[in-house]
């Protein structure tokens, strides 16, 4: 197939299938078409790049140059980037083509995608059920094969707890590893992009073109990229592989945690050491996080003031007027509970009883993860405490939603890679293996759930 046909093929797919779900916000056939044209010109002169002409789709939460880019919100329902993402920019240069930008909980606050502005995305594998968050649209489009590989950003699990439960592999490289310019900041020490693919070798190949050092982003790193491919095929005897105790507690369903019992013991039969580890301050990660990440966002966020972009309130009164109806009336309902409790952690009086405490908290959780890597190489367990849930099922109750990333979160805060693969179903629905590994050992990651599949 030449890329206009595959291009093509996935847009039709994606006009006829997507009102099931609900997966993109934004359609962009004739980008994508002149992309594919300009990509059949590349490999018709031998462009050898595996990416060269493959459609892709990316989360909403990429800055894309005159395209929409809305982060999910009434906020930036009119805007359109002067600039491409560093992300967006890298797979353009790779010859990949860009079908449309990808649904997601606003601000990449949620998940289950239903704080989206453009209304929730429905479980391709049970319509009545959520795809997880904030990048559902990204899940759902992959699982829908709507599109062969999509991007998503993870800041406490939502690249992995959607892959999880649509029935994809999803991974959030270390801090660092890829550029944040140009995705739209949430908490900006725990955002981090990855791929969210059907497979770890599809994974790893959108991977190769992600990451990369970028001086525009002065988190990112001035490290080489490896071949994330070269190890998939290398065999697992001699690796050891963690296993917490902490992420086998109350809470976890027992069909998930079935599954991944059964997934440590293949693990085992294909020659790998299995070990219980302890990550005792596991308990801890979900607390710090709920006062780091609101934090970090009522002060990014704090930009959308309704002066320079974004949505402006009709006829102000004054300027406090505008600030308050602009952001008041654009900011849905958990955006705005993000930043109310992210101002008070930092306000005089209260920074030290919690900011700089959740801050402490962290370094002990980073810790624990330097102890048990030095004593495994991957660490495994399960991604999300249950498989796909209903509609409105957790939407009442904010504590019941966070919970969804008691298994992510800490890997966020320390800044780890963390991957989802999936490793069988429970009542049709799938269930996901974490796979956790140390600083840039991603190409690790990938070779364990390569063997795995
Ligand atoms: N569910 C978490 C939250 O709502 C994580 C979201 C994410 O990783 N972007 O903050």
């Amino acid at each position: 197939w030449s890329s206009v046909e595959l291009t093509q093929h996935f847009l039709d797919r994606i006009k006829r299938l997507d009102p099931n779900y609900n997966s993109f916000i934004t359609l962009t056939e004739d980008v994508a078409l002149a992309q594919a044209k300009a990509a059949d010109a590349r490999l018709a002169q031998g462009d050898t790049n595996p990416l060269c002409g493959v459609p892709i789709a990316h989360k909403d939460i990429f800055c894309t140059q005159g395209v929409k880019t809305t982060c999910g919100s009434k906020m930036l329902d009119n805007f359109i980037s002067p600039y491409d993402a560093t992300v967006v920019a890298n797979f353009q240069a790779a010859g990949a083509v860009m079908l449309g930008k990808t649904n997601m909980d606003e601000f990449a606050m949620g998940s289950s995608n239903e704080t989206s502005f453009y209304g929730p995305v429905k479980n391709p594998w049970d319509i009545g059920c959520v795809p997880g968050g904030s990048s559902g649209g990204s899940a759902a489009a992959v699982a829908a094969r709507l599109a062969p590989g999509a991007t998503a950003t993870d800041t406490g699990g939502s690249i992995r707890q959607p892959a999880a439960l649509c029935g994809l592999t999803g991974l959030k490289p270390t801090y660092g590893r890829v550029s944040r310019w140009g995705m739209i900041a949430f908490a900006s020490s725990l955002d981090q992009a990855g791929p969210m693919t059907r497979t770890a070798e599809d994974a790893a190949l959108m991977l190769n073109t992600m990451a990369s050092y970028d001086p525009k982003d002065s988190t990112n790193i001035d490290r080489a990229v490896p071949d994330y491919t070269a190890q998939l095929n290398d065999s697992l005897a001699g690796l050891t592989l963690g296993v917490p105790k902490e992420y086998f507690g109350e809470g976890l369903h027992p069909g998930t945690q079935a599954a991944v019992e059964a997934a440590i013991k293949q693990y085992e039969a294909m020659g790998a050491t299995i070990k219980s580890i302890s990550l005792p301050h596991s308990h801890l990660a979900v607390p710090a996080y709920y006062v780091i990440a609101p934090a970090e966002c009522s002060a990014n966020l704090s930009r959308f003031d309704g002066v320079r972009y974004g949505y402006r309130c009709e006829n102000p009164a004054d300027l406090a007027d505008l600030y308050k109806r602009s952001r008041g009336e654009a900011f849905g309902e958990e955006v705005q509970r993000r930043i109310l409790v992210g101002t008070y952690c930092l306000s005089a009086g209260y920074y030290d009883a919690y900011y700089r405490k959740a801050q402490k908290v962290r370094r002990l959780i980073k810790q624990d993860f330097v102890d048990a890597f030095s004593e495994v190489d991957l660490i495994i367990g399960p991604t999300s405490p249950s498989p796909a849930f209903a509609f409105g099922a957790k939407g009442a109750d904010p504590i019941a939603m966070y919970l969804e990333d008691i298994y992510t979160i800490a890997t966020n805060l320390a800044g780890l890679p963390g991957m989802s693969l999936p490793c069988g179903l429970v009542d049709n629905k799938p269930v996901g293996l974490q796979i956790i590994g140390n600083y840039f050992d991603e190409a690790r990651m990938l070779n364990a759930a390569h063997q795995f599949q």
